[in-house]
């Protein structure tokens, strides 16, 4: 389980406990396989992991390798060789900034010694899934000095500036365009603004933030709220 959990920038927290979202039972697997599981639903993980005894005499590294690739599934996963191994790709899409083929992905249809711990890309696709939500962007004074919280891992941060321009046409009927502006980028946690957009609407505006990983971009956001509220 932690290994899901402790990836650096996702939001995936498994515990033991009650009432459980996600059960683990023993039961027969059809065609010898070794375990199946569910996928989510409803924006629930998959509900239940069904492991075949027939397997008890694995090593213990196996059997937490199982389980993890199991464990996969709830979270949304298909595997990651499902072209090359024939399953059918109906439902399945290839997550951005991984590869089509990872033979260290955990998530391949076999688990072995080459892919018993998640693949630097498996972790790649829990964070694009399961992003982190970038806390407590704080705006003050005009121009605006930004700060948030740093997120372990992150490399660089990107920053926005969202507004909303409101026009009239001939009819009188308005109609609201949002536009969003790149302002900078930081490899710190501030970040000062110093220009104003003269023209534009000054309520409704917002800054975001959004963090960058080594692996890929656009995996964490975390808003600023509202400069200035319209009336
Ligand atoms: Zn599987």
């Amino acid at each position: 389980m932690v290994a899901w959990s402790h990836i650096i920038g996702v939001d995936i927290a498994m515990v033991e406990g009650g009432p459980a979202q996600i059960v683990m039972q023993f039961g027969p697997c059809p065609d010898g396989c070794v375990a199946y599981a569910s996928f989510p639903s409803g924006g629930s993980p998959g509900q239940s992991i069904t492991i075949d005894r027939a397997y008890d005499s694995q090593s213990d590294a196996m059997k937490q390798a199982f389980v993890t690739h199991e464990l996969g599934h709830t979270l949304g996963l298909r595997h990651t060789d499902l072209v090359p191994n024939n399953e059918s790709t109906s439902g399945a899409f290839r997550v951005g900034y991984t590869p089509d083929y990872d033979p260290a992905s955990i998530m391949n249809h076999a688990v072995g010694a080459g892919n018993s711990i998640l693949s630097p890309r498996d972790s790649t696709a829990a964070r694009r899934l399961y992003p982190v939500t970038l806390q407590n962007v704080q705006v003050t004074g005009y121009p605006t000095a930004l700060a948030w919280d740093p997120v372990p891992g992150v490399v660089r941060y990107d920053i926005y500036y969202r507004y909303f321009e409101y026009t009239y046409d001939q009819d009188g009927t308005p109609s609201t365009q949002e536009n969003i502006l790149s302002v900078g980028s930081t490899t710190g946690t501030t970040f000062y603004h110093g220009e104003s957009y003269t023209g534009n609407a000054s309520c409704d505006t917002e800054y975001y933030v959004i963090g960058v990983f080594p692996d890929g971009p656009v995996t964490i956001k975390g808003w600023s709220g509202p400069v200035a509220v319209c009336p």
